[in-house]
């Protein structure tokens, strides 16, 4: 039969298959060393030897993408801490940044994230909205299939909600699953009156809305100095909670204020930053599961070179993520460039860096047994690299090495360009 309707696609002869954490797959004979993957109704079908799975499925039956043993072939990457949704470009803060000007002198000449929000403020949904598009198409382009975006760049509760609006329509109009996330507590807006525990409370009215609605999944925090206290965080978090939302904080960013601590018994899911963490916060998060969200670029774009401290986490027995921190002061959306840092500035390993940024992203948002790993019957999301091994992925961390990527099943990006831009 002529164009027939092809059954899935297999992935073949694929140089380096990096499965991740998996529980059901197990090889047929011993030592066989899976580079194919069969992709059929959004799922992961089967995963082998490439001469196996050919005597299994017929070629003509499946679309082929044949690796030709040069690429290699991990799950789409999980972004598991943007901020993607604002107005307003940074980039003149650089010149004061490097010039040697703090936080508040580029705050008081009008810069900073009182800028963000007076743009994000006055920004229309639908400007807001073709912003955020913009960007996840080249998140897509660097092999991220989902993400966490959060608010914060409101802080009213008519323009945080304006926000969780805007997240929530970006979900159904691009390939890219996104996870909301309330961000309504990242920071008291210089132009709110009362004190912090005035803007706690306001937060706090809106939770039941957001329940109601079904606009969030996860509530967040920014628990330091200068942003909210513990005991704020401890009362918004409750009543959070309360509300049935699960946690992520933003924790011991810029000082160890016990945040981390706080994430492990108010039972979070993942606590993000980390950078002044201890040892004692790591072996908190263990004991209670908490992810540590790694977030590298951050260091580097406040010229610091104070990075979080993967070994410490992973000896710890704490499952680590990567994420990017996209936002005004941290242009990154690459992911690539994140697992980069991770290696070069945090010590780990190609694959621990990958892992993080794909299996760790995905526990970060309860999500792990969907996508996050190549298991079989998990979601068909898949990023295939142009370089022939896991090492040289990182090693050669000057470019995009995304060649093609697979969403939900559907090859979405095919050499280097956009194939398909709805869900
Ligand atoms: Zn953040």
């Amino acid at each position: 039969m002529l164009n027939a309707k092809k059954e899935g696609i297999i992935i073949c002869d694929i140089a380096e298959l990096f499965l991740g954490p998996i529980h059901k797959y197990e090889p047929v004979y011993a030592n066989e060393k899976p580079d194919a993957l069969v992709i059929k109704d959004g799922k992961i079908e089967s995963i082998g030897e490439t001469t196996r799975i050919f005597a299994d499925y017929s070629r003509n039956d499946y679309d082929i993408i044949n690796c030709n043993s040069r690429k290699i072939v991990c799950s789409g990457f999980v972004d598991s801490h943007t901020h993607l949704v604002f107005a307003g470009n940074r980039s003149h803060e650089l010149s004061m940044k490097i010039k040697g000007k703090s936080y508040l002198e580029i705050a008081k000449a009008g810069g900073g994230i009182n800028y963000t929000v007076k743009e994000t403020r006055n920004a229309s949904e639908e400007e807001l909205s073709r912003l955020a598009i913009q960007r996840l198409d080249q998140m897509l382009l660097h092999g991220t299939t989902t993400i966490e975006a959060k608010t914060g760049y409101g802080l009213t509760p008519e323009s945080e909600m304006k926000l969780l609006k805007v997240i929530n329509e970006l979900n159904n109009k691009h390939p890219i699953d996104i996870i909301p996330t309330f961000l309504g507590c990242h920071i008291k807006p210089e132009d709110f009156t009362g004190n912090n525990w005035d803007y706690v409370e306001l937060m706090i009215q809106l939770l039941p809305e957001i329940k109601r609605l079904n606009m969030a999944n996860f509530v967040d925090i920014w628990v330091d100095y200068g942003a909210f206290s513990i005991e704020e965080s401890t009362a918004f978090l409750t009543a959070a909670k309360e509300n049935g939302f699960d946690l992520r904080i933003h924790a011991d960013e810029m000082e160890n204020v016990g945040a981390a601590i706080m994430a492990a018994s108010m039972g979070a899911v993942s606590a993000d930053h980390l950078l002044k963490a201890e040892a004692i916060s790591a072996s908190a998060m263990a004991d209670a599961d908490v992810v540590a969200n790694l977030l590298p670029g951050t260091p580097f774009v406040l010229m610091s070179n104070n990075y979080a401290n993967f070994p410490m986490f992973r000896d710890a027995g704490v499952t680590v993520a990567l994420s990017t921190d996209f936002n005004p002061n941290c242009y990154i959306l690459n992911m690539q460039t994140v697992i980069a840092l991770g290696s070069f500035m945090m010590k780990m390993l190609p694959k621990e860096a990958l892992k993080a940024a794909t299996y760790g992203g995905a526990k970060s948002l309860k999500i792990e047994k969907e996508v996050g790993s190549l298991d079989l019957g998990m979601n068909a999301d898949i990023t295939i690299f142009d370089v022939p091994s896991i090492d040289s992925l990182v090693y050669q961390f000057d470019r995009n090495h995304v060649s093609d990527v697979i969403k939900d099943g559907n090859i979405v990006v095919k050499n280097k360009e956009i194939v398909k831009n709805t869900k």
